[in-house]
C-alpha cells in the first residue's frame, strides 16, 4: 500500500506538471486543460502546470464576484465549489494523501534525519482562519475601483506557489526580476520557512495552512469513504499516531479533520486489526497485512 502511494503520489505530480515545453516557450501553458482544476494544491502559474489550482479559481472566484454579477459570468465558480463538493463527498481529505504534490514534498522532506518535533492541536485550526480570511474574505472585501479584488493567499502566502511558480518564472523571464520587490522577498522568506519545518514537523503546510485541506476536512465525517476504528480491538499502543503522516491520533477517533485517508495507519501501523473503513456505510474486508 505505501509504494501504491507512493507511486500515485509521483504519477499524480507529474501529470499535474507535465508540460514540458517551457524552456521553449518560457511561458506557462495556457491550453485547454488549463480550465480543469486538479484536485491538490499545484500552482497555475507554473510553467509545467497542465491544470489550474482550485485554491487560486476559488480566490479568483471571490475576487471577481462584483464584475460577475453584472455580468451574469458564474459557470466557473459553480464549477470550482462543485469539483470540491463532490470530491470532498467522497472521498473527504484523501487527495491530500494520494494526488497533491506538495503534500508528497513536504512528506519526502520530512525523511530527512532529525529530531521530529509535535505542534499543538490548537495549531491545527489556524488553517481555517487562511480560508476565511485570505481565500474568502479579503479577495471579496479588499477591491479596486472597477469592483475586482485579488488572489491574497496566492499573491501574499502560498509557498507551493513560490517554489513552482514563482522561482521558476524569474528563471525564465529575467525581465521579471526588476518588478520583484519586498512581495517576492516575503514569499521567499515564506517558502523557506516551511522548507525548514518540512524537515522537523509532519506535514507542517497541510496541518497549519493549507486552504484546500480545510475545505477537504470538512467532509471526513459524512464522505462516501469513512475510516472506522475498532475500540473493542484497540489496545492504546498508539502506533497509529508514530506512524501516521499527519499527526493523528486515531485511537481518539476515526475520521478527524487531518486524517487524509492515507491507510498507513490500516495496513502498516495496527498490529491489532482495529482500523478499517467502510464505503457508503458498508465495510470493506482489506486482506491483513502479515507483520
Ligand atoms: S495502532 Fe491500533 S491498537 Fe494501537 S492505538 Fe492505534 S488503533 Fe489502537
Ligand atoms: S490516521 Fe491513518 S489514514 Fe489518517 S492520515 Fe493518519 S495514518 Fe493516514
Amino acid at each position: 500500500m505505501w509504494a501504491l502511494r507512493r507511486w500515485i503520489q509521483s504519477t499524480a505530480t507529474v501529470l499535474s506538471n507535465a508540460y514540458v515545453l517551457f524552456p521553449f516557450t518560457r511561458n506557462i501553458y495556457q491550453g485547454k486543460l488549463k480550465s480543469v482544476c486538479v484536485p491538490g494544491l499545484n500552482c497555475y502559474s507554473c510553467p509545467a502546470a497542465t491544470g489550474a489550482c482550485p485554491i487560486g479559481s476559488l480566490q479568483t472566484i471571490f475576487a471577481n464576484v462584483r464584475p460577475s454579477f453584472k455580468t451574469g459570468n458564474f459557470h466557473i465558480g459553480l464549477y470550482v465549489l462543485g469539483l470540491l463538493r463532490i470530491t470532498g463527498s467522497l472521498v473527504g481529505r484523501m487527495p491530500c494523501a494520494w494526488v497533491c504534490p506538495f503534500g508528497f514534498l513536504q512528506e519526502l522532506i520530512h525523511k530527512i534525519p532529525s529530531r521530529k518535533i509535535e505542534i499543538p492541536h490548537w495549531m491545527i485550526y489556524i488553517k481555517y482562519w487562511f480560508l476565511a480570511l485570505f481565500v474568502v474574505l479579503l479577495p471579496l472585501i479588499v477591491v479596486d475601483g472597477f469592483g475586482y479584488g485579488t488572489t491574497w493567499f496566492c499573491k501574499y502566502v502560498c509557498p507551493a506557489g513560490t517554489l513552482e511558480a514563482g522561482i521558476p518564472m524569474l528563471i525564465l523571464q529575467p525581465q521579471l526580476r526588476e518588478l520583484a520587490g519586498w512581495l517576492y522577498v516575503n514569499k521567499i522568506a515564506i517558502l523557506a520557512l516551511f522548507l525548514v519545518l518540512m524537515v522537523f514537523i509532519r506535514r507542517p503546510f497541510c496541518r497549519i495552512v493549507c486552504p484546500l485541506g480545510a475545505i477537504y476536512s470538512l467532509f471526513n465525517k459524512v464522505s462516501v469513504f469513512r475510516m472506522v476504528h475498532h475500540p473493542d480491538k484497540c489496545v492504546m499502543c498508539k502506533e497509529c499516531y508514530n506512524g501516521c503522516p499527519m499527526g493523528v491520533k486515531f485511537y481518539e477517533g476515526a475520521n478527524q479533520p487531518d486524517c487524509i485517508r492515507c491507510l498507513k495507519c490500516m495496513q502498516e501501523s495496527c498490529k491489532f486489526d482495529a482500523i478499517s473503513y467502510e464505503i457508503a456505510g458498508l465495510p470493506v474486508k482489506v486482506r491483513p497485512i502479515a507483520h
